[in-house]
């Protein structure tokens, strides 16, 4: 598969040579980079996706979440070019993003007040932050395997670069020894940073027993409970929390809420996110130029009120449901020990016999087989993440999800032989 895939794209690989001599490894989106080199995407309309050689591919990545609205969306492009036209950088409140923070808080109204930034790894940064200022305390729990931005990786790197926090680290869906580690890091912790469903970590849903321990335990400890839902927060109308029946004292949002433009935002309990009002002696700073943006605040106001509705979600996610459903069931009648993961939109394809349950059982997938199933998948014409992760988005429809069930059935009888 690796021959056939050098062959077909000398152009993304010329591409990759030249990129190699300006950037370290010739990227500089760690993720993006995948041997004997990755490739370079050109264009992209509706959920299709052009490279530089000249296939296209049905874009199943979506851009690790942050591409829900597929390329192009009229409505939102619309909006962006509405947004150039008067004038990009006004160094001030923006015309839009008073709204654009009424259309979150709608959707997410545990976010009672709520602030926006560049990226989900800032509004990480922000919500550990807020949750030490606002306790009084140091310890942040984080959960082994989970990632919660560039600059927040347990210990999914082996040489992590890692915000300085006092970390107390558990094991995420272990429900007592992590009520334990809440109950003895006690009158110190801060906070319990989590996601509902570890996303990069695998597409593996938090058992709702787990998340309703944490929710009971931080509150009897006094310490927050941050939910990071920038993967998450497509699961439902209100996110993952609303389906869960969970209100977390503070949430992160990222990726697709943005419109496809760089985002994100961290909100919670008034009281809470209160530390951050500049009209309060002693309160904390949060700067950043671009947090309003006005492309930014444009696109995702016209997403989530014009684009996203309600039954937009729900639709997307039973589609995303049908559809791993399907792969599961041809992998399954092949007898491949092979596994889609996840929830609703969001899915993880894993060379395993059964769904993890824990990142611990990610280790007996074998990375050959993650890489095969990659590079046959390109060759038919589907984009994915090397690791296996999909992502639906709104263009997506029925034709596309028949050709990718079709093309797993043409190649699970070889994937099954390979794992047997
Ligand atoms: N949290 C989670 C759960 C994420 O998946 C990501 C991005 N993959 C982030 C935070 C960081 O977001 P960003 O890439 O926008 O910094």
């Amino acid at each position: 598969a690796v021959e056939a895939y050098r062959a077909a794209n000398p152009e993304s690989h010329a591409r990759h040579e030249r990129a190699r001599q300006l950037m370290p490894g010739g990227n500089t989106r760690t993720v993006l980079y995948y041997t004997p080199f990755p490739l370079t995407m050109i264009s992209g309309t509706g959920c299709r996706l052009k490279d530089a050689d000249g296939h296209t591919y049905v874009d199943f990545l979506g851009e690790f979440t942050a591409g829900l609205f597929g390329h192009s969306d009229p409505v939102i492009a619309e909006a962006i070019g509405q947004a150039v036209a008067n004038g990009v950088n006004l160094g001030s409140h923006g015309p839009q993003e008073a709204a654009f923070a009424e259309a979150i808080k709608d959707r997410f109204p545990s976010m009672e007040l709520l602030r926006f930034t560049n990226s989900g790894t800032e509004a990480n940064v922000l919500a550990l932050a807020l949750a030490k200022h606002a306790t009084g305390r140091g310890k942040v729990m984080v959960f082994e395997g989970a990632y919660h931005g560039g600059t927040l990786t347990f210990p999914a790197s082996e040489v992590p670069v890692n915000v300085p926090h006092d970390y107390v680290f558990s094991r995420f869906n272990d429900v007592e020894a992590t009520r334990q580690a809440i109950r003895d890091a006690g009158p110190d912790l801060a906070c319990v940073i989590v996601e509902p469903m570890m996303g990069s970590g695998g597409c593996i849903p938090g058992d709702p027993a787990f998340l309703r321990m944490l929710r009971e335990e931080t509150e009897a400890v006094g310490a927050l409970l941050v939910f990071d839902e920038v993967m998450t927060s497509r699961l439902g109308p209100g996110g993952l929390q609303s389906e869960l029946g969970i209100r977390p004292d503070l949430t992160t949002l990222g990726k697709y809420i943005g419109g496809g433009m760089s985002f994100g935002a961290f909100g919670g309990r008034a009281e809470i996110m209160s530390h951050f009002d500049p009209s309060r002696s002693g309160s904390l700073p949060h700067a950043g130029t671009f947090n309003n943006n006005v492309l930014t605040m444009a696109a995702g106001l016209a997403g989530l009120t014009k684009r996203l509705t309600p039954s937009a979600i729900l639709e997307l996610n039973a589609r995303g449901e049908a559809l791993r459903r399907r792969i599961n069931a041809v992998l399954s009648e092949a007898g491949a020990d092979l596994v889609v993961s996840g929830i609703g939109s969001l899915m993880n394809i894993h060379p395993l016999g059964t769904e993890p349950k824990r990142p611990g059982d990610l280790a007996g997938a074998d990375q050959r087989m993650r890489d095969l199933v990659f590079f046959d998948l390109l060759e038919d014409g589907f984009y994915t993440a090397r690791r296996g992760l999909m992502a639906l988005s709104l263009p997506i429809g029925d034709a596309e999800c028949d050709a990718l069930v079709a093309a797993v059935t043409r190649r699970a009888p070889r994937w099954a032989a390979l794992l047997g």
